[in-house]
């Protein structure tokens, strides 16, 4: 949508009218395109402020920080556990006020064919309970501090591996970059694994 219609659509909660100051560029041969997006803004800027008393109100929302490294990875984070869901804001919160980092969530829910066709032996994030953050810009200190108030404060709901000992938070190496694996126990396993993912 024209980014002047969506302002107008979000501030009136209506759409435009159709006789609206969105005159058709031919009419208007003598000036540049720029030039009449920005007379057509200057316009509905105005009518903006009659309308809410609001000078220089932004014509766009202001864009949400992305955590996620893709939409797919955001949408599917609504079948993980709850509890799972919330210590996942924790890290990022955590991640980006306390380790000054920029967060980055790489992986959430997956299907089983996905787990399958990438050689992933565990079923965590299938089941929803497991996450995955990029910490490839991270130094030492950085991974070793996330690690020890994290472990501090949940490690208990850690998974067991295949020794019966409990991990946490799993350092991951691999081809597509360094993450943590954070998994929590089979007890918060979700439905996802059913297969009814969007
Ligand atoms: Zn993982």
């Amino acid at each position: 949508m024209n980014p002047l219609r969506k302002a107008w659509a979000w501030l009136t909660d209506q759409p435009m009218p159709k006789d609206d100051i969105f005159l058709p560029l031919a009419k208007l041969p003598k000036e540049s395109a720029l030039e009449v997006a920005k007379r057509l803004r200057e316009q509905v800027q105005k009518d903006i402020e009659k309308i809410t008393g609001i000078k220089d109100m932004p014509m766009e929302k202001p864009k949400q920080p992305q955590y996620f490294k893709s939409q797919l990875v955001e949408d599917r984070a609504k079948y993980l556990n709850l509890q799972v869901y919330d210590i996942m804001y924790e890290m990022i919160e955590y991640i980006q006020n306390e380790l000054k980092l920029t967060p980055c969530v790489t992986e959430t829910v997956t299907m089983p064919e996905e787990d399958k066709a990438l050689g992933r032996k565990s079923t965590s994030h299938q089941e929803g309970r497991a996450f995955d953050l990029r910490t490839r810009d991270w130094n030492a200190d950085q991974l070793a501090q996330f690690i020890g108030y994290f472990n501090a404060k949940y490690e208990s709901l850690g998974a067991l591996n295949s020794k019966g000992e409990v991990k946490f938070i799993v350092y991951h190496n691999s081809g597509h970059g360094d993450h943590f694996h954070v998994q929590f126990n089979r007890s918060f396993s979700t439905l996802a694994k059913e297969g009814k993912l969007a």
